[in-house]
């Protein structure tokens, strides 16, 4: 894992980011409420660093990268890539921007077509980007699969004749064929063994270190972004509601939910006792969120002013590089942290 350099410019800035869905319902489709799957999410990410984004099955951080990319579009908010708000691009200069900015989803033998042998579609992904034709881009072709540990000669086998570990290996091929400065990573190890998990997170590593490449690597497991990530952010019902070094975050959590979601990591040592903390209650729906913290009916910290008070996410005094969206921790930022909701 590089150094986190804290001089650096960041490579991508998400300001505000919103993407609801509307509710429709009668005969004219009358949008009666919202689902806000991200709400309000802002985060940097330096060149050459990594981004975790961990949070429970459904609390936004698959839209967030995804409406980071457009591939859908967000509600408002700003993403800033190099300096220039790419949420205002129109068609072609979103074409161009597909070279930078690039994907690896959880399942890849569903993101695979699945009538192109290996050769086609690496082939296809240089040839529509105008990077390589004809014996230039079969040359690329073979030097990708080596890149990511296959073979030359896998090229011209199909999608189904290779392994779950190989098939994420071409996942990860495709999205590096056009030279990305950025990818988002959505649970590229999900629905793999862990010894394999294992090997696609070393490649993973190995290609940043290589080629400068900046993730966003978004885990439902603290456990699986621990070795990657410079940072880590946590989602609740579509708030980061922590962001912090993953040193810091994993030896000093602050929010109630990142202590949670930490104790339930396994520990390898049998003889060393496990304190899980166990939250009661099903995560809300983000049809109809609770008052005040959103975090309030299953925090087994809260206090009463929880369900009246809306807590912001800001630094904390004892480290400005550790965010949290918590009323019990003072912060650096007063009279921004927290705003009474106003009842009506
Ligand atoms: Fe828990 Fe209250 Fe902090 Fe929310 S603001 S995480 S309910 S202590």
């Amino acid at each position: 894992m590089p150094e986190e350099d804290l001089s650096t410019e960041p490579l991508l800035s998400v300001r505000q980011l919103k993407k609801w869905f509307p509710i429709r319902k009668g005969f004219f489709s009358k949008t009666v409420g919202h689902v806000k799957a991200v709400d309000d999410v802002t985060f940097q990410i330096r060149k050459g660093e990594t981004l975790g984004l961990v949070g429970e099955s459904g609390c936004g951080k698959t839209t967030t990268g995804r409406a980071i990319l457009r591939l859908i579009e967000p509600t408002g908010g700003e993403v800033l890539f190099r300096g220039e708000n790419i949420l205002a691009y129109r068609k072609e200069e979103l074409r161009q921007l597909r070279k930078h900015l690039q994907i690896i989803f959880q399942d890849p033998y569903s993101s695979l077509n699945p009538r192109l042998t290996v050769g086609q579609m690496l082939s296809e992904v240089l040839m529509v980007h105008n990077i390589a034709h004809g014996d230039e881009a079969q040359k690329r072709v073979g030097e990708l699969l080596d890149i990511v540990g296959l073979q030359k000669d896998h090229t011209n086998r199909y999608p189904h004749e290779f392994s779950g570990g190989q098939r994420q290996r071409l996942g990860i091929a495709r999205a590096l064929a056009v030279n990305p400065q950025f990818i988002v990573c959505d649970e590229p190890v999900s629905a793999l063994d862990v010894s394999i998990q294992s090997q696609i997170i070393n490649l993973l590593q190995d290609l940043q270190d290589e080629f400068g490449i900046t993730y966003l690597f978004i885990a439902h497991d603290l456990s699986v972004v621990e070795h990657i990530s410079n940072r880590v952010a946590v989602m609740y019902l579509g708030k980061i509601v922590e962001i912090a070094s993953a040193e810091d975050l994993y030896e000093n959590p602050k929010h109630p939910y990142t202590k949670a979601l930490l104790s339930a990591v396994p520990i390898p040592d049998p003889n060393q006792k496990s304190n899980r903390i166990v939250l009661t209650g099903d995560v809300p729906s983000p049809v109809n969120v609770p008052s005040g913290c959103y975090f309030h009916p299953r925090c087994p910290e809260a206090k009463p002013e929880c369900k009246t008070t809306v807590p912001k996410l800001a630094r904390i005094m004892e480290n400005p590089a550790h965010e949290v969206s918590c009323i019990l921790y003072p912060t650096s930022e007063p009279d921004f942290k927290a705003v009474k909701e106003e009842t009506t």
